[in-house]
Protein backbone atom coordinates (compact mmCIF):
# COMPACT_ATOMS: atom_id res chain seq x y z
CA UNK A 1 0.00 0.00 0.00
CA UNK A 2 1.29 3.65 -1.03
CA UNK A 3 1.66 6.06 1.69
CA UNK A 4 -0.25 8.84 0.46
CA UNK A 5 -3.29 9.72 0.88
CA UNK A 6 -5.74 8.98 -2.73
CA UNK A 7 -6.41 12.65 -3.14
CA UNK A 8 -2.12 13.41 -3.69
CA UNK A 9 -1.94 10.13 -5.14
CA UNK A 10 0.00 10.72 -8.64
CA UNK A 11 -2.66 9.01 -12.07
CA UNK A 12 -1.55 7.07 -14.28
CA UNK A 13 -3.22 6.25 -17.60
CA UNK A 14 -2.15 2.89 -19.39
CA UNK A 15 -3.53 2.45 -22.65
CA UNK A 16 -3.56 -0.86 -24.11
CA UNK A 17 -5.89 -2.95 -26.38
CA UNK A 18 -4.52 -5.89 -24.56
CA UNK A 19 -6.26 -7.12 -21.27
CA UNK A 20 -3.54 -9.44 -20.20
CA UNK A 21 -0.74 -6.05 -20.79
CA UNK A 22 -3.33 -3.68 -19.22
CA UNK A 23 -3.23 -6.05 -15.92
CA UNK A 24 0.41 -6.86 -16.37
CA UNK A 25 1.41 -2.76 -15.82
CA UNK A 26 -1.48 -2.12 -13.41
CA UNK A 27 -0.44 -4.89 -10.72
CA UNK A 28 3.14 -3.13 -11.56
CA UNK A 29 2.20 0.80 -10.49
CA UNK A 30 -0.93 -0.07 -8.48
CA UNK A 31 0.87 0.07 -5.02
CA UNK A 32 2.32 3.17 -5.66
CA UNK A 33 0.16 5.42 -7.73
CA UNK A 34 -3.71 6.02 -8.80
CA UNK A 35 -4.06 3.69 -12.12
CA UNK A 36 -6.18 4.41 -14.79
CA UNK A 37 -7.47 2.02 -17.63
CA UNK A 38 -8.33 2.59 -21.06
CA UNK A 39 -8.34 0.12 -24.33
CA UNK A 40 -8.27 2.17 -27.03
CA UNK A 41 -7.37 5.63 -28.11
CA UNK A 42 -11.00 7.14 -28.42
CA UNK A 43 -11.25 5.83 -24.31
CA UNK A 44 -7.83 7.17 -23.88
CA UNK A 45 -8.53 10.75 -24.87
CA UNK A 46 -11.93 11.04 -23.26
CA UNK A 47 -10.10 9.53 -19.92
CA UNK A 48 -6.98 12.07 -20.28
CA UNK A 49 -9.81 14.96 -20.37
CA UNK A 50 -11.44 13.60 -17.40
CA UNK A 51 -8.64 12.87 -14.42
CA UNK A 52 -5.74 14.58 -16.14
CA UNK A 53 -3.27 12.02 -15.10
CA UNK A 54 0.20 12.99 -14.30
CA UNK A 55 1.74 10.47 -16.89
CA UNK A 56 0.09 8.04 -19.42
CA UNK A 57 2.13 4.85 -20.71
CA UNK A 58 0.63 4.26 -24.32
CA UNK A 59 0.73 1.42 -26.01
CA UNK A 60 0.86 1.70 -30.21
CA UNK A 61 -0.38 -0.74 -32.25
CA UNK A 62 -4.05 -0.53 -31.22
CA UNK A 63 -7.47 -0.73 -33.39
CA UNK A 64 -8.48 2.46 -34.04
CA UNK A 65 -6.48 5.16 -33.64
CA UNK A 66 -3.18 3.98 -33.15
CA UNK A 67 -0.55 5.41 -30.15
CA UNK A 68 1.13 7.91 -32.69
CA UNK A 69 -2.27 9.31 -33.39
CA UNK A 70 -3.39 9.93 -30.00
CA UNK A 71 0.53 11.17 -29.11
CA UNK A 72 -0.07 13.63 -31.59
CA UNK A 73 -3.83 14.84 -30.53
CA UNK A 74 -2.50 15.11 -27.01
CA UNK A 75 0.21 16.99 -27.74
CA UNK A 76 -2.11 19.41 -30.17
CA UNK A 77 -4.05 20.36 -26.81
CA UNK A 78 -2.58 23.00 -24.82
CA UNK A 79 -5.00 20.90 -21.71
CA UNK A 80 -2.95 18.05 -22.24
CA UNK A 81 -0.07 19.13 -23.86
CA UNK A 82 2.44 18.79 -20.90
CA UNK A 83 1.47 15.22 -19.29
CA UNK A 84 4.56 13.48 -20.27
CA UNK A 85 4.10 10.21 -22.56
CA UNK A 86 5.88 7.22 -22.35
CA UNK A 87 5.27 4.25 -25.04
CA UNK A 88 5.40 0.58 -24.61
CA UNK A 89 5.42 -0.99 -28.04
CA UNK A 90 5.93 -4.51 -29.63
CA UNK A 91 7.64 -2.32 -32.50
CA UNK A 92 10.87 -2.40 -31.38
CA UNK A 93 13.04 -0.94 -34.40
CA UNK A 94 14.99 2.10 -33.85
CA UNK A 95 13.08 3.43 -36.26
CA UNK A 96 10.07 2.78 -34.45
CA UNK A 97 11.15 4.12 -31.41
CA UNK A 98 12.85 7.45 -33.06
CA UNK A 99 9.22 8.40 -34.18
CA UNK A 100 7.78 8.17 -31.24
CA UNK A 101 10.46 10.21 -29.27
CA UNK A 102 10.56 12.77 -32.47
CA UNK A 103 6.55 13.54 -32.25
CA UNK A 104 7.08 14.34 -28.67
CA UNK A 105 6.73 10.99 -26.38
CA UNK A 106 9.02 11.35 -22.97
CA UNK A 107 10.53 7.59 -23.27
CA UNK A 108 10.11 4.14 -25.26
CA UNK A 109 9.70 1.15 -23.55
CA UNK A 110 10.04 -2.19 -26.06
CA UNK A 111 7.66 -5.10 -25.14
CA UNK A 112 8.45 -7.66 -23.69
CA UNK A 113 9.49 -5.69 -20.84
CA UNK A 114 11.05 -6.34 -17.81
CA UNK A 115 9.10 -5.56 -14.91
CA UNK A 116 11.99 -3.75 -12.47
CA UNK A 117 13.06 -1.95 -15.19
CA UNK A 118 9.54 -0.47 -16.39
CA UNK A 119 8.89 0.30 -12.73
CA UNK A 120 12.55 1.90 -11.87
CA UNK A 121 11.92 3.96 -15.14
CA UNK A 122 8.32 5.18 -14.65
CA UNK A 123 9.21 6.18 -10.66
CA UNK A 124 11.86 8.47 -12.56
CA UNK A 125 9.52 9.71 -14.68
CA UNK A 126 6.65 10.08 -12.16
CA UNK A 127 9.60 12.24 -9.44
CA UNK A 128 10.11 14.54 -12.49
CA UNK A 129 6.60 15.36 -12.78
CA UNK A 130 6.48 16.04 -8.91
CA UNK A 131 9.45 18.49 -8.82
CA UNK A 132 7.63 20.03 -12.10
CA UNK A 133 4.59 20.46 -10.04
CA UNK A 134 6.24 21.84 -7.05
CA UNK A 135 8.51 24.59 -9.04
CA UNK A 136 5.17 25.89 -10.79
CA UNK A 137 3.52 26.06 -7.52
CA UNK A 138 6.45 28.26 -5.91
CA UNK A 139 6.87 30.43 -9.19
CA UNK A 140 3.50 31.56 -9.05
CA UNK A 141 3.25 31.94 -4.88
CA UNK A 142 4.19 34.90 -2.58
CA UNK A 143 6.92 33.83 -0.36
CA UNK A 144 6.17 35.89 2.77
CA UNK A 145 2.26 34.78 2.42
CA UNK A 146 1.39 31.95 0.51
CA UNK A 147 -1.19 33.77 -1.22
CA UNK A 148 -0.87 34.07 -5.22
CA UNK A 149 2.11 36.63 -6.37
CA UNK A 150 1.42 39.15 -8.57
CA UNK A 151 2.50 37.26 -11.90
CA UNK A 152 0.02 34.69 -10.90
CA UNK A 153 -2.73 37.40 -10.10
CA UNK A 154 -1.72 39.01 -13.83
CA UNK A 155 -2.42 35.37 -15.87
CA UNK A 156 -5.67 34.62 -13.64
CA UNK A 157 -6.86 38.65 -14.27
CA UNK A 158 -6.45 38.01 -17.97
CA UNK A 159 -7.91 34.62 -18.11
CA UNK A 160 -10.93 35.47 -16.18
CA UNK A 161 -11.00 39.09 -18.52
CA UNK A 162 -11.53 37.11 -21.98
CA UNK A 163 -14.16 33.77 -19.54
CA UNK A 164 -16.24 36.74 -18.64
CA UNK A 165 -16.45 38.43 -22.10
CA UNK A 166 -17.26 34.96 -23.60
CA UNK A 167 -19.75 34.45 -21.27
CA UNK A 168 -20.91 38.04 -20.80
CA UNK A 169 -20.22 37.56 -17.19
CA UNK A 170 -19.42 40.92 -14.84
CA UNK A 171 -15.76 40.56 -13.46
CA UNK A 172 -15.03 42.14 -9.76
CA UNK A 173 -11.36 42.94 -8.31
CA UNK A 174 -10.74 44.79 -5.10
CA UNK A 175 -7.68 46.38 -4.08
CA UNK A 176 -6.73 45.88 -0.49
CA UNK A 177 -4.50 47.69 1.70
CA UNK A 178 -3.24 47.93 5.27
CA UNK A 179 -3.93 51.14 6.96
CA UNK A 180 -0.91 53.41 8.55
CA UNK A 181 1.09 50.03 7.84
CA UNK A 182 4.47 52.08 8.13
CA UNK A 183 3.63 53.35 11.76
CA UNK A 184 2.91 49.75 12.44
CA UNK A 185 6.28 48.49 10.83
CA UNK A 186 8.14 51.43 13.03
CA UNK A 187 6.80 50.98 15.81
CA UNK A 188 6.59 47.18 15.95
CA UNK A 189 9.16 46.35 13.84
CA UNK A 190 9.54 44.72 10.60
CA UNK A 191 9.33 41.46 11.80
CA UNK A 192 6.14 42.11 13.80
CA UNK A 193 4.96 43.91 10.64
CA UNK A 194 5.62 40.23 8.67
CA UNK A 195 3.56 38.64 11.39
CA UNK A 196 0.62 41.02 10.70
CA UNK A 197 0.53 40.52 6.81
CA UNK A 198 0.53 36.62 7.38
CA UNK A 199 -1.91 36.92 9.49
CA UNK A 200 -3.65 39.57 7.41
CA UNK A 201 -3.38 36.98 4.04
CA UNK A 202 -4.87 33.72 6.02
CA UNK A 203 -7.94 35.83 6.97
CA UNK A 204 -8.73 37.06 3.63
CA UNK A 205 -8.34 33.54 2.20
CA UNK A 206 -11.03 32.78 4.38
CA UNK A 207 -13.26 35.06 3.85
CA UNK A 208 -13.15 33.39 -0.21
CA UNK A 209 -15.36 30.68 -0.81
CA UNK A 210 -15.53 29.97 -4.44
CA UNK A 211 -12.99 28.07 -6.68
CA UNK A 212 -12.09 30.83 -9.02
CA UNK A 213 -11.81 33.99 -6.06
CA UNK A 214 -8.45 34.90 -5.74
CA UNK A 215 -6.56 36.45 -3.15
CA UNK A 216 -2.96 37.83 -4.31
CA UNK A 217 -0.56 39.84 -2.91
CA UNK A 218 0.16 42.78 -5.39
CA UNK A 219 3.62 44.53 -3.84
CA UNK A 220 4.17 45.47 -0.11
CA UNK A 221 0.91 45.93 2.05
CA UNK A 222 -1.10 45.27 -0.97
CA UNK A 223 -3.61 42.90 -2.08
CA UNK A 224 -5.85 42.01 -4.89
CA UNK A 225 -8.85 39.74 -4.77
CA UNK A 226 -10.45 38.55 -7.98
CA UNK A 227 -13.73 37.70 -8.15
CA UNK A 228 -15.15 35.99 -11.57
CA UNK A 229 -18.61 36.13 -12.25
CA UNK A 230 -19.33 38.20 -9.34
CA UNK A 231 -21.80 41.49 -9.55
CA UNK A 232 -21.28 44.28 -7.63
CA UNK A 233 -23.70 44.28 -4.98
CA UNK A 234 -22.50 40.41 -4.32
CA UNK A 235 -18.59 41.60 -4.61
CA UNK A 236 -19.32 44.80 -1.95
CA UNK A 237 -20.64 42.14 0.51
CA UNK A 238 -17.89 40.20 0.04
CA UNK A 239 -14.83 42.41 0.34
CA UNK A 240 -16.92 44.21 3.58
CA UNK A 241 -16.99 41.07 5.61
CA UNK A 242 -13.13 40.72 4.78
CA UNK A 243 -12.76 44.14 6.15
CA UNK A 244 -14.67 43.23 9.24
CA UNK A 245 -12.88 40.05 9.69
CA UNK A 246 -9.94 41.75 9.74
CA UNK A 247 -10.37 44.32 12.19
CA UNK A 248 -12.34 41.24 14.46
CA UNK A 249 -8.05 40.29 14.75
CA UNK A 250 -8.11 43.09 17.47
CA UNK A 251 -4.63 43.59 16.17
CA UNK A 252 -3.19 46.53 18.22
CA UNK A 253 -2.23 49.00 16.55
CA UNK A 254 -1.39 51.90 18.99
CA UNK A 255 0.10 54.67 16.25
CA UNK A 256 -2.77 54.51 13.54
CA UNK A 257 -4.53 57.76 13.47
CA UNK A 258 -7.75 55.39 12.04
CA UNK A 259 -8.31 53.14 15.16
CA UNK A 260 -7.03 51.33 18.35
CA UNK A 261 -6.63 48.49 15.88
CA UNK A 262 -5.21 47.59 12.35
CA UNK A 263 -7.65 47.98 10.20
CA UNK A 264 -7.78 47.50 6.14
CA UNK A 265 -9.06 50.23 2.80
CA UNK A 266 -10.30 48.25 0.20
CA UNK A 267 -11.31 49.66 -3.38
CA UNK A 268 -13.55 47.72 -5.76
CA UNK A 269 -14.71 47.76 -9.36
CA UNK A 270 -17.06 45.59 -11.55
CA UNK A 271 -17.02 45.59 -15.17
CA UNK A 272 -19.13 43.53 -17.87
CA UNK A 273 -15.67 43.35 -20.13
CA UNK A 274 -16.12 43.83 -23.47
CA UNK A 275 -13.33 44.44 -26.26
CA UNK A 276 -13.31 48.28 -25.71
CA UNK A 277 -10.94 47.68 -22.88
CA UNK A 278 -8.66 45.23 -21.05
CA UNK A 279 -8.25 44.21 -17.86
CA UNK A 280 -5.81 47.47 -16.63
CA UNK A 281 -8.94 49.15 -16.74
CA UNK A 282 -10.30 47.13 -13.79
CA UNK A 283 -7.18 47.43 -11.82
CA UNK A 284 -7.16 50.87 -12.58
CA UNK A 285 -10.54 51.75 -11.43
CA UNK A 286 -10.25 49.69 -8.47
CA UNK A 287 -6.93 51.46 -7.41
CA UNK A 288 -8.82 54.91 -7.35
CA UNK A 289 -11.65 53.51 -5.11
CA UNK A 290 -9.16 52.83 -2.79
CA UNK A 291 -7.30 56.49 -3.09
CA UNK A 292 -11.16 57.49 -2.10
CA UNK A 293 -11.27 54.97 0.70
CA UNK A 294 -7.92 56.31 1.84
CA UNK A 295 -9.53 59.46 1.42
CA UNK A 296 -12.50 59.15 3.10
CA UNK A 297 -10.88 58.16 5.84
CA UNK A 298 -9.52 54.85 5.69
CA UNK A 299 -11.25 51.45 7.22
CA UNK A 300 -14.20 51.17 4.77
CA UNK A 301 -14.63 50.02 1.45
CA UNK A 302 -15.32 51.94 -1.70
CA UNK A 303 -16.81 51.06 -4.83
CA UNK A 304 -16.25 52.72 -8.32
CA UNK A 305 -19.65 53.45 -9.67
P1 LIG B 1 -1.73 54.21 4.23
O1 LIG B 1 -2.71 54.07 5.34
O2 LIG B 1 -1.94 55.49 3.48
O3 LIG B 1 -1.73 53.04 3.34
O4 LIG B 1 -0.31 54.37 4.91
P2 LIG B 1 0.86 53.28 4.96
O5 LIG B 1 1.80 53.69 6.02
O6 LIG B 1 0.29 51.94 5.09
O7 LIG B 1 1.45 53.40 3.50
P3 LIG B 1 2.91 53.58 2.97
O8 LIG B 1 2.81 53.22 1.53
O9 LIG B 1 3.41 54.94 3.33
O10 LIG B 1 3.79 52.52 3.73
C1 LIG B 1 3.75 51.18 3.43
C2 LIG B 1 4.68 50.49 4.37
O11 LIG B 1 4.60 49.07 4.18
C3 LIG B 1 6.11 50.86 4.13
C4 LIG B 1 6.84 49.56 4.08
O12 LIG B 1 7.93 49.56 4.95
C5 LIG B 1 5.85 48.53 4.53
N1 LIG B 1 6.05 47.26 3.88
C6 LIG B 1 5.97 46.99 2.57
N2 LIG B 1 6.25 45.69 2.34
C7 LIG B 1 6.51 45.13 3.54
C8 LIG B 1 6.87 43.81 3.96
O13 LIG B 1 7.02 42.86 3.18
N3 LIG B 1 7.06 43.59 5.29
C9 LIG B 1 6.90 44.59 6.18
N4 LIG B 1 7.10 44.32 7.46
N5 LIG B 1 6.59 45.84 5.81
C10 LIG B 1 6.38 46.12 4.52
MG1 LIG C 1 -0.91 51.18 3.50
MG1 LIG D 1 0.55 50.86 0.10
Amino acid sequence: MSSAPLERQQKILIVDDELLNRKLLADILREDYRVILAKNGEQAVDKVNRHQPDLILLDIIMPGENGYQVLVALKSNPQTQDIPVVFISALDTDRDEEKGLVLGATDYISKPFRKSLVKARIDNHMRMVSQRKLLEELANLDGLTNVDNRRCLEQNLDEEWRRSQRNQQPLSLAMLDVDHFKQFNDHYGHGGGDKVLRQVARTMRSQIKRPGDKVARYGGEEFVILLPETTQQDAEYIMENMRKAIIDLKIPHGYSETGPYLSVSIGGATILPSEREGPVTLLNKADASLYRAKHQGRNRVIWDQ
